[in-house]
């Protein structure tokens, strides 16, 4: 698993110097260049290193966010969205996944983490205070970067869990592709957190998400998440196909299956392989595993390209059925999918992401007695 030793480049702002993370980074990157540079020429620095051909996951850039650190996740035209809300702490990762959209964003190079977290934990105190525990919501870290990267360092999720801990009805999503959980298990008081793993088979994980933690690993630290207090959650996104599927993705769900028990798993999402027409062509252009757009696909009207409709619903009925055989069964949904798929796989009449959002907090508050 890539770590932050894998860093040769660390680019930093000449105003995060002084900020509490840039000083843990630099006692734990010590092998490693530093350049300083300001805001305005951060752009030519990068330009410079992608020229000497530094790969763009050795370069940490250290600087401080001026966007928004909270947003409703924007979801996709047209389709199903859960309504999660977003925290932005940085924008790729040290991972290297073939069909990470994050490729298709322009003069995307280096590894960005935003040294104001004094600023992002005063909006969510701001975000707290207004709303005074009253409303029931999934924030998450991991959208635009992986959570636990390098979290023993930032110690960014145990200001975040230590922020929420004390709201119930607001549920904390770590995500990560890691196993990199250990700082995080003995926090007393964790709330309704909830670490939450994307998983594959062993075979996609080997061929497409190079850099993570192995399979096993990310079981086995999500067994001590959920022995430590935490929920757990499980993201089977984005699903590959291939000759083999149906029985790997059941062996994985059996693997996983048999170490978590399921009353400590929160939600399960499931999404097919799906991407922009755009990223086809960055994929070509990169050489990078070209074989994972050469499936047949069909584009869908949010102009994004996905398996054809029948080949989803076989996907998402084998999932579907697996967990509701069970005698108590996680939140089950599906990203980024359209109405009709909601009614052909789970009878539900959704016009809207309003109604997908309210199913699931009725199912939170009925699960964790809110
Ligand atoms: S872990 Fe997520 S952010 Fe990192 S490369 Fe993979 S898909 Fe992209």
């Amino acid at each position: 698993m890539n770590t932050i030793k894998s860093i040769t480049h660390v680019v930093f702002i000449k105003d995060v110097a002084k900020t509490d993370l840039f000083e843990k980074i630099s006692k734990s990157i010590t092998s490693a260049s530093y350049i300083e540079t300001d805001e305005d020429k951060l752009s030519e620095v990068l330009k410079r290193l992608k020229k000497e051909k530094i790969m763009s996951k050795k370069v940490l850039v250290v600087h401080k966010f001026k966007g928004r650190l909270i947003q409703i996740c924007p979801g996709s035209k047209g389709m199903i969205c859960c309504n999660y809300m977003l925290i932005n702490t940085g924008f790729n990762c040290l991972y290297d996944c073939s069909y990470c959209f994050l490729l298709g964003y322009l003069n995307s190079y280096g590894v960005l983490i935003f040294a104001n977290i004094n600023d992002i934990c005063r909006e969510i105190d701001e975000f707290i205070k207004n709303d005074n525990g009253q409303t029931i919501f999934r924030i998450g870290t991991g959208e635009f970067t992986d959570s636990l990267m390098i979290d023993e360092f930032t110690g960014l999720s145990e200001k975040l869990i230590g922020q929420f801990s004390s709201y119930k009805k607001y549920f904390l999503e770590i995500k990560t592709k890691s196993s990199n959980v250990d700082h995080i298990l003995n926090i007393k008081n964790k709330g309704n957190t909830v670490i939450s793993w994307s998983l594959n088979t062993e075979r996609n994980i080997d061929k497409y998400e190079q850099g993570t933690a192995q399979l096993k690993d990310r079981i086995n630290s999500a067994i001590k998440a959920y022995e430590s207090g935490y929920w757990v959650s499980f993201h089977f996104d984005p699903i590959i196909l291939y000759n083999d599927w149906e029985k790997d993705y059941g062996d994985l769900l059996n693997m996983l299956m048999s170490a978590i028990p399921v009353e400590k798993i929160l939600w399960i999402s499931m999404g097919g392989l799906r991407f922009t027409n755009e990223f086809r062509e960055i994929l070509r252009e990169k050489n990078i595993n070209e074989d994972l757009t050469l499936d047949e696909f069909t584009e869908s009207t949010d102009g994004k390209i996905r398996y054809f409709k029948p080949i989803r619903m076989d996907i998402y009925r084998m999932f579907r059925d697996y967990f509701t055989k069970m005698k108590t069964s996680p939140f089950i949904y599906m990203c980024m999918e359209s109405s009709d798929m909601w009614e052909a796989i789970f009878g539900k009449n959704y016009d809207s992401s309003s109604d997908l959002e309210n199913d699931f907090k009725k199912y939170l508050v009925e699960k964790c007695h809110i």
